[in-house]
């Protein structure tokens, strides 16, 4: 059979993804030498775009705050799991960062002497858990839009090349080093290999493993999946986080910032049942308490009219809040379920959110390859795909886009470095042997599995019993289910036989990637015999810091999973009860 034309370009850098954490390496990166950006989608159409509620940074602006406060609740936050050293230093720079994007023109909600405003979010507090802080900064319900707007027009400027709807679907390794990657073309269908000194992932998450999410389809975790298939680990996959509040049945997101300004979860009684989880931040707990709270009243019949949903309630803000700090969750409430927020109380119910888990990296965004945190020379990932940690068992709002900008810029630094220093890899002949395969096994197989068919069947899986509560027999079925869906994978059949434009491939190569990431989730949350965060084992309800305050790795070992684990790193605050 003859191979698909396969297209060769060589840089010092490549970077894959183009949201916020890929744009700003790649700003870094393109300072001292040739980068490409490859993304499967066009930069604009990333995930981050869709980020409404704001980045967390201790800047005061109207009380006083300190980074040693937001260190604090993020540790505290992620159930004491995150590594504090990074924690610290995230915190840190939280506060620069959000002054470089102002200064690129981001356009930044203001308070009236002229400041960028803030609001507060779930977990945030004053002085070590006393109160809720304004440290959000936020450029309405649409922060995510302009940063990735702002970040865009930089790299333009700065003339970084594009290679835009390039799907990457192998990253190359050539004597134990990272040399590059295989991308394929929408378009055309063709075969590129990049070759590089150094790549970084920015590739994103996996939310599209779960039924209910407020994740876009695309987030289909393809970077953690190359690094699994390549023998390295994925850190801490059992952490998945469900937002509280998805809009019933859409789990489209209704933004945090929306309780940030004064909103209130109610049940099918009236009441404000947060007072009995959380008596000193009651709505604005962290999020994995508010989904538990959440899923307890379900459980205990008190979801409206029976149903398994509950209220947020923003009847009582001021209609200017909600048209000038919350105008598109106040249009998507009108556009899909045709309510007007400001008179009726929105249905909602927790939605799977965002990945703790993915590639491990150190601080300074090097792929780890064990549990002795070696690197791999030359890869680098940054963003939701990376696991530095600095969100543990579980992130705080406004935390994600600190991690992608933060860590974004410093690995677009480090590959940089490396990449002046390293001799440009050798690539074999056929290095892009792999991807052929990879397509040729869907394009050339007849048989009669449909992609769409074994996606929903995961999916439903996943939020049955890989969700906010786990079990140990639930966690059993859910690995037996996944397993003979990968098998039935190999059957997957493509209708459309086109060369360009073939969608329908790309979502088989999609559903490749989420079996590999259920899986690796739900043999890493079977093995985990506690509850800290996201992770929440009804047959062990307590967290076992004398057993289990370690991060795990999963990686392939032929047609298994290895489970390894290592040390958390804690600094200045040691693990205490949780509680607020
Ligand atoms: C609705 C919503 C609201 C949110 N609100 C907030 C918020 O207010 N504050 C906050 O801190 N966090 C928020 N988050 C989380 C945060 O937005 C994300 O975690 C973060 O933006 C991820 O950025 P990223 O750069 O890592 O990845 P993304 O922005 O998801 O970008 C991933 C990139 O990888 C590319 N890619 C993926 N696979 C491939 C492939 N196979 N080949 C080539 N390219 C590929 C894509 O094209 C894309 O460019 C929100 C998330 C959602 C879903």
């Amino acid at each position: 059979m003859p191979k698909r034309p396969v297209v060769r370009h060589q840089f010092d850098v490549v970077i894959v993804g183009a949201g916020g954490a890929g744009l700003m390496a790649a700003l870094q990166a393109s300072k001292s030498c040739s980068v490409a950006v490859v993304s499967k989608l066009y930069p604009t159409r990333s995930h981050t775009g869709t980020a409404q509620g704001g980045i967390g940074a201790a800047l005061g602006n109207l009380e006083p705050d300190s980074w040693e406060w937001h260190m604090f609740d993020t540790v505290k936050g992620s159930d004491y799991l995150a590594d504090q050293d990074a924690v610290e230093f995230m915190c840190q720079e939280a506060i620069k960062v959000v002054y470089e994007l102002e200064h690129m023109g981001l356009p930044f909600n203001r308070t009236p002497e002229g400041k960028i405003d803030q609001r507060r979010f779930g977990g945030h507090t004053k002085e070590f858990g006393a109160a809720p802080v304004r440290r959000s900064c936020y450029a309405a319900d649409r922060t995510g839009h302009m940063i990735l707007q702002t970040l865009y027009q930089q790299c333009i400027k700065q003339q970084v090349r594009f290679f835009d709807e390039f799907h990457l679907l192998d990253v190359l390794m050539p004597e134990g080093r990272c040399g590059g990657i295989a991308a394929w073309q929408l378009a055309t269908g063709e075969l590129h290999v990049f070759q590089a000194k150094g790549v970084l992932l920015a590739t994103g998450g996996f939310g599209r493993m779960y039924k209910v999410t407020s994740n876009a389809h695309t987030l289909t975790g393809d970077g953690c999946a190359a690094v699994l298939r390549r023998g390295l680990p994925l850190a801490d996959m059992e952490f998945f986080q469900f937002h509280p509040t998805g809009i019933y049945k859409l789990g489209i997101l209704i933004t945090e910032g929306a309780r940030g300004e004064g909103g209130i979860l109610r049940n099918a009684l009236g009441e404000r049942f947060m007072e009995r989880y959380a008596p000193t931040l009651l709505d604005l707990a962290p999020r994995d308490m508010c989904s538990r709270a959440i899923y307890l009243e379900l459980r205990e019949g008190r979801g409206i009219q029976g149903k398994d949903y509950v209220h947020l309630d923003l009847t009582h803000l001021d209609r200017e809040v909600l048209d000038k700090k919350l105008p598109d969750i106040t249009d998507f409430v009108q556009t899909y379920l045709g309510i007007d927020p400001h008179r009726q109380p929105i249905p909602i119910q927790p939605t799977a959110h965002y990945a703790m888990g993915g590639i491990p990296t150190t601080i300074d965004a090097e792929v780890i390859r064990d549990a002795g945190s070696q690197a791999v020379p030359g890869l680098y990932a940054a963003g939701e795909c990376a696991c530095v940690s600095v969100h543990g068992a579980n992130r705080l709002g406004t935390n994600s886009l600190v991690d992608i900008i933060v860590f974004g810029s410093r690995g677009g630094r480090r590959v940089a470095e490396w990449a002046a220093k390293a001799d440009p890899p050798s690539l074999e002949p056929d290095a892009e042997g792999p991807a052929h395969e990879m397509l040729d096994r869907f394009t050339m197989n007849l048989g009669g599995e449909s992609a769409g068919r074994i996606r929903e069947e995961l999916q439903q899986v996943m939020m049955d019993s890989v969700s906010v509560f786990r079990t140990q027999d639930g966690l059993k079925e859910a690995l037996a289910a996944i397993t003979q869906l990968r098998m039935r994978q190999r059957r997957v059949g493509l209708q459309d036989k086109s060369v360009r434009f073939n969608t329908e491939l790309e979502e088989a190569l999609e559903l490749g990637c989420l079996l590999d990431l259920a899986w690796a989730t739900t043999v890493a949350a079977l093995a985990r015999q506690e509850s800290r965060g996201a992770h929440c084992r009804e047959d062990f309800p307590t967290r076992d810091d004398a057993n289990w305050l370690k991060h795990s790795l999963a990686s392939l070992e032929g047609d298994r999973l290895r489970l390894d684990y290592k040390p958390v790193t804690i600094t200045r605050f040691p693990p205490k009860p949780r509680t607020y």
